[in-house]
């Protein structure tokens, strides 16, 4: 094949994966077609990275092979974590994605350097400021899902905290310019890096509970942005197109999820931006509460018209989606109409139950996001909650000093009947007391959701109802 030709097939190459990766995030957006958009993003990611080996420029495949080694060697093991971890596996995999870009940008400007063009520099000098604030502001995100000792998951605010981002932010964009007037000023841009990794842990060190899966949303589109940037410094018109598909998508979810949460956006984007402090977290409510057992639980059950299933993280971390299951199918046989309400941000990345309870088999259109389920459950016998507990916490309508104030739930306390699976009276992941479980009409089943699920359906499944 002529160079010519191999140059055109390469660009055929981008422009079908280009398609691909556009009909990918379009299947993504539904559980029907999702397994088919992964499918086409893989394939299309693999065909450019082949098409890219093909390019003239690349001269040294032996280093394009032991990079392909070590990094399949990191993204394996990456790849098969617990479900569970999979919000903090996803944070490192943008630490990764960002910290290639920015490596890249800077090896560009060393090699370049001091000819330097001012279109390039601002090109690169943005890469790699992007670049570097996901890095670090992902490693401190992932250090935080995996609740690792040394890193507070709580917010951690100060006064006057938004100036000194802000002048830490402004910091790295003016060395950007200088660079850019100056490019042969080599000693400034290891500052502007070390500014910019520096921001990245200003930016989520402030950022906790409930805005944390925002915030994994948002550095998903910094990455993006960054790998769009390195197309533009690299030329590569593939490059610029994923990564303005990852940096929009990413954007555009982060977005759905504020106004899901009813969070303001600027909060997320700049770091606890006019946030509540979460000083009012953790008052326990010195009140009773009524408990039950399985038994009592499946004549409740088995007794309803209606019942809707509220799962949650704890439902994830017991792995219970397919008692769940078995509940629906004995509940359904005798006629009782069950429905699961879905929380956007329930468990602990977005899509984490509907991605259970598929694993489980139950039907797609069993299962109803927020807004559709909250009408119906006035009319509601039961509202079983499953290791769920900040999306249901009714402080969030009307308690103005509770850190998740304003955020919409599942409004369970509305059913006419509650009951909630959990172990203990423990808070869930924004450490705060639910008044939902001292309700007059609350019923606490306390136990491990998976133990308590296959106790309730053996009642029901032995009583005969
Ligand atoms: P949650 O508020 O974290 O509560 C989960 C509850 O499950 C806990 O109170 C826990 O109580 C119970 N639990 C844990 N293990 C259990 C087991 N084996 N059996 C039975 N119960 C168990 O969960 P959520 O209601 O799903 O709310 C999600 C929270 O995570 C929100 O605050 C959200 O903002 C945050 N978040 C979401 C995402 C996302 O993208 N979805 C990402 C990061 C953070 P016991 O210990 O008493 O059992």
């Amino acid at each position: 094949m002529s160079p010519d030709q191999i140059l055109m097939l390469i660009d055929f190459t981008y422009i079908a994966a280009t398609v691909g990766f556009i009909l990918s995030l379009k299947w993504l957006s539904s559980p029907v077609t999702a397994m088919r958009g992964v499918l086409i993003g893989e394939i299309a990611s693999a065909s450019a990275v082949v098409a890219t080996l093909f390019d003239a420029r690349v001269t040294e495949h032996k280093w394009v092979i032991i990079a392909l080694i070590i990094g399949a060697g990191v993204g394996v093991p990456l790849g098969l974590v617990k479900m569970t971890a999979v919000p903090q596996r996803t944070a490192l995999s943008h630490a990764f994605g960002a910290l290639s870009a920015a490596l890249v940008g800077i090896s560009e400007y060393y090699v370049a350097a001091p000819n330097v063009g001012k279109f390039q520099m601002a090109e690169i000098g943005l890469e790699v400021v992007i670049g570097s604030l996901t890095v670090t502001g992902s490693l401190i995100a992932a250090g935080k899902l995996q609740e690792i000792k040394w890193i507070p998951q709580r917010p951690i605010t100060y006064k006057g905290q938004n100036y000194v981002s802000l002048a830490v932010l402004a910091s790295a964009v003016i060395l950007i310019l200088a660079l850019v007037l100056h490019p042969e000023d080599t000693f400034l841009f290891p500052i502007m890096v070390g500014v910019a990794l520096v921001f990245g842990v200003m930016l989520v060190t402030p950022i906790g509970g409930a805005d944390m899966p925002t915030v994994i949303s948002l550095l998903n589109s910094y990455a993006g942005f960054s790998a769009s940037l390195l197309g533009f410094v690299l030329q590569s018109k593939v490059l610029v197109v994923a990564g303005a598909l990852d940096g929009a998508s990413g954007f555009i979810l982060s977005v759905i999820m504020c106004k899901a949460m009813n969070r303001s956006f600027a909060n997320v984007l700049f770091g606890a931006f006019g946030q509540v402090q979460a000083a009012a977290a953790g008052t326990k409510e010195d009140r009773v509460v009524k408990s039950a057992s399985a038994e009592d639980a499946a004549n409740i059950l088995a007794a309803a018209s209606r019942v809707v299933i509220v799962p949650g993280y704890g439902m994830a971390v017991a792995q219970a989606q397919h008692k769940v299951r078995e509940l629906y199918d004995i509940l359904s046989k005798k006629g009782v109409d069950v429905r699961f309400g879905i929380h956007p941000v329930a468990g602990r990345m977005p899509g984490h139950m509907n991605v259970l309870l598929a694993e489980a088999d139950i039907p797609y259109d069993r299962l109803l996001e927020m807004d559709a389920i909250n009408g119906d459950l006035p009319q509601t016998d039961v509202a079983l909650v499953i290791g769920a507990n900040d999306v249901t916490n009714p402080a969030a309508r009307s308690d103005q000093s509770s850190p998740i104030y304003g955020m919409p739930i599942i409004d369970v306390d509305k059913a006419r009947t509650v009951m909630v699976i959990k172990r203990s009276m423990a808070a869930g992941f924004a450490g705060i007391d639910n008044p939902l479980y001292y309700l007059d009409h609350t019923l606490m089943l306390f136990g491990d959701a998976k133990n308590f699920v296959s106790d309730i359906v053996r009642e029901i499944g032995g009583s005969g109802h």
